[in-house]
């Protein structure tokens, strides 16, 4: 056998907790010393940085020395030990024939003298293989083991810098802090999420990726358990933190109490304007929402498409509400007038009966959100119990809405169709709600149309129904 002229060193080290690139260096310097002592040349350094031999990802740099092996470039290896060259058994085998086929003859570990490419040697090392391989078993469990770990101790773990806190995840960064507190007073004093999110966007405060704020964003860190100083993993409380709270505990109840609320109440939010919701953006197809706009002391209530946080519409299309809702009333009450809607209905209307069960059910489902929000902030239930008995219960509320919507829009004609003249009459002394479900009732859609600028009127062309059927 001749003495080796261009030798590959190969260091790796592995995303082990606490590792450090001086761990390739001593790997680095070990291995040089190794070919200096055998009187090897160097050919080359291939350094992979933070990467598992185990975890099968790829290493660019094990590659780069694998081809230069192959086209002759190198003449032996030398690495600090194999669990650094490979913890895999086949990838030992591989590497064992891409060497021989290479017509390597000398690959040196710094620890051990086996020259793996001997019988022996190739035994001893396919056993030591079969030992690294476990042993990574053992490592990514004993990983697993160390973030539970460190869960339980309240310490934080991975991912990204919560706001108002510093890259330690345990210092407060007093700045953020305030803005956090800033958002909790006022979304408890009745403030939305939507609002809140424009006004952080409008005061150019980013999140702590550099996006701008949705609803979503404000939610999330509105309810996250750490800002009361719990530590969470895998969605549950699991006890204290080690850093500080911002805000107290009775704060975060009543955060939880309301987004709680929200969610089983939604139905009852009173419609501010006649067509909320049934108005569709011509130009992007989005929904219109509706909006007041005070000029020189005049309030006009007006539909418009919005681009802000959440809505992704165009913005670029505004139509005044009252003109388009007074038409749309008109629509509506001829609509009542018209045989064939009366045929339509003809086989709903018996809804009275089913309206009473649903409306039953879902009292008694929201009465146990209600007690079970309750238990949680008497403490007689923790968290993971609250939000597991919730899911069952709102799921079924929602299916229920659902049904009651679909009733509700049929009941709202009952006593009605076939007497447009008479509700003409009476419809401006209707309540809102009533109107509401009246229109909705019959109408499906309303797509709205790019108007003149300028004009004063609303061109009733602008405007295309599409009925119930
Ligand atoms: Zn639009």
């Amino acid at each position: 056998m001749t003495t080796p002229r261009a030798a590959a060193i190969y260091a790796r080290i592995s995303s082990d907790p606490g590792a450090t690139h001086a761990g390739v260096e001593r790997q680095l310097t070990d291995c040089r010393k190794k070919a200096e002592a055998l009187g090897w040349g160097i050919g080359g350094e291939y350094v992979d940085n933070d990467l598992s031999a185990y975890s099968g990802k790829h290493r660019p740099e094990y590659a780069r020395m694998m081809t230069d092996l192959a086209d002759g470039l190198l003449d032996a290896v030398v690495v600090y030990n194999l669990d650094r060259l490979t913890r895999r058994p086949s990838e030992l085998e591989t590497f064992h024939d891409a060497i021989q086929a290479a017509g390597v003859a000398h690959v040196q570990f710094v620890t051990g003298e086996a020259n793996m490419l001997t019988d022996d040697g190739l035994l001893q090392t396919r056993i030591l293989g079969a030992f690294a391989a476990k042993e990574s078993a053992n490592i990514s469990r004993r990983v697993r083991r160390k973030v539970e770990e460190v869960a339980a101790q309240g310490r934080p773990h991975g991912g990204a810098r919560p706001f108002g806190y510093e890259d330690d995840k345990i210092g407060i960064r007093e700045t953020e802090a305030g803005v956090y507190r800033q958002l909790v007073a006022r979304f408890l004093a009745g403030e939305s999420t939507r609002s809140l999110a424009n006004w952080l966007n409008d005061q150019g405060i980013p999140t702590v990726t550099g996006k701008t704020w949705t609803t979503t964003t404000i939610k999330g860190m509105l309810i996250n358990p750490r800002y009361v100083g719990l530590r969470a993993h895998r969605g549950t409380v699991v006890g204290r933190a080690v850093w500080e709270p911002l805000i107290t505990d009775e704060d975060h109840r009543r955060i939880l109490a309301k987004f709680a609320a929200k969610k089983t109440s939604g139905r009852r939010v009173p419609q501010r304007y006649l067509l909320s919701g049934m108005l569709r953006c011509g130009k992007c197809g989005n929904t219109l929402f509706s909006s007041a706009r005070t000029e020189r002391g005049k309030t006009t209530r007006r539909y418009v498409c919005s681009s802000g946080p959440d809505h992704g519409g165009c913005g670029k299309l505004t139509i005044a509400a009252a003109p388009v809702e007074d038409l749309i009333a008109n629509f509506v009450l001829y609509r009542l007038d018209t045989p064939e809607l009366a045929d339509t209905l003809a086989g709903r209307s018996s809804a009275d009966a089913r309206t009473q069960e649903l409306t039953t059910a879902l009292d008694a489902d929201t009465q146990q959100l209600e007690d079970l929000a309750l238990a949680y902030a008497n403490r007689d239930i923790s968290m993971r119990e609250w939000m597991t008995a919730k899911k069952p219960i709102t799921q079924r509320l929602e299916a229920t809405q659902r049904q009651l919507a679909a009733v509700t829009r049929t009941s709202a004609l009952t006593g009605i169709v076939g007497d447009g003249a008479e509700l003409r009459r009476t419809w401006d002394t209707l309540n809102l709600g009533r109107q509401n479900a009246i229109v909705a009732a019959l109408v499906d859609r309303l797509t709205i149309g790019p108007g003149q600028p300028g004009a004063r009127a609303v061109d009733p062309h602008r405007i295309s129904v599409q009925w119930r059927h």
